[in-house]
């Protein structure tokens, strides 16, 4: 990947640019928790803009045939020496049962889908050197948290 200095907020602006229409469509509200002020990272903008598509379209697809609140909040903040960035959703949360292994290649709980998502945003965050983890809120539905390191490279 071709790693440049990131404002993180910008590719992460860029996907909600590109979502909003089909989620507004869909009756998702999107609410944004954009730090300001936060350090740079090291990032290929463009994958990272990737990743947050794949999660904001997860969770629109998990929130489908929901009859509750519908809404995705993307954030970012600081965590530790990690930018963090927070895809939540009000949907039906990822069942206990199958938490260990949504970010495995072809795995899918849905009839016509890929499986690819989660294993290429966990593939793209590692080349990153970060983390993504899935989180179950208190309060329902699904927070996804992926951490890139801050600052520039090692070396
Ligand atoms: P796909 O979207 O093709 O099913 P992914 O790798 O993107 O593949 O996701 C794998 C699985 O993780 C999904 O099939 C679903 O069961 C679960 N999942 C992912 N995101 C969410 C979410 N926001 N809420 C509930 N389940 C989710
Ligand atoms: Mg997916």
């Amino acid at each position: 990947p071709r790693m440049v200095p990131t404002r993180i907020n910008k590719p992460i602006r860029e996907a909600l640019a590109l979502s909003m229409m089909t989620l507004t469509t869909k009756n998702i509200q999107v609410e944004q928790n954009l730090e300001n002020g936060l350090p740079d990272c090291h990032a290929e903008p463009h994958l990272i803009e990737e990743v947050v598509l794949n999660l904001m379209a997860n969770a629109a697809a998990a929130m489908e045939a929901w009859p509750w609140k519908k809404r995705i909040s993307v954030g970012t903040h600081l965590e530790a020496d990690a930018l963090a960035i927070t895809v939540s959703d009000t949907g039906p949360g990822v069942p206990r049962e199958v938490r260990d292994r949504i970010f495995e290649p072809f795995f899918t709980t849905k009839n016509n889908s890929t499986g690819i998502g989660l294993s290429l945003c966990h593939r793209i965050v590692t080349d990153h050197g970060g983390s993504i983890r899935v989180e179950d809120p208190p309060d329902g539905g699904t927070r996804f948290v992926v951490t890139i390191p801050a600052g520039s490279p090692p070396e």
